[in-house]
């Protein structure tokens, strides 16, 4: 499944009626940033990826399409992430393309991500 980066699209549109809904980690096959993502944001994803699942049911497997064929991982569902207006709409084969494949998301997300981590510690 591939979504372009931030886009208003998503993988489940109606469960995103009425919200400004931005698709972040849909890769597809190709992996568009390589980079290291800081270990406090992983760690950030990995609470609201606890916190705010959603699971798409049986039909929802998600294959990654970066690796090679015969060993392709999959995963289940997605999980959002709100701050200031906008839901972030993350799969959870995220945590393998950053892990396995070293992708890294969009500079706008991380900034969003990491105000809401820091904001919502306090
Ligand atoms: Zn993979």
């Amino acid at each position: 499944m591939h979504i372009p980066e931030l886009s208003p699209e998503t993988y489940r549109p109606s469960m995103h009626a009425g919200i400004d809904a931005r698709s972040v980690g849909w890769l597809g096959g190709e992996v568009p940033r390589v980079g290291q993502v800081a270990l406090d944001l992983v760690e950030a994803m990995r609470h609201y990826s606890a916190k705010c699942y959603h699971s798409d049911g049986y039909r929802g497997v998600h294959t990654c399409e970066v690796c090679n064929k015969g060993k392709r991982a999959t995963s289940h569902g997605e999980f959002w992430i709100e701050w200031d207006g906008i839901r972030y709409v993350l799969p959870m084969m995220i945590f393998h393309y950053i892990e396995v494949h070293g992708y890294l998301p969009p500079a706008e997300f991380l900034a969003a991500l990491q105000r809401k981590w820091l904001n919502e510690r306090q």
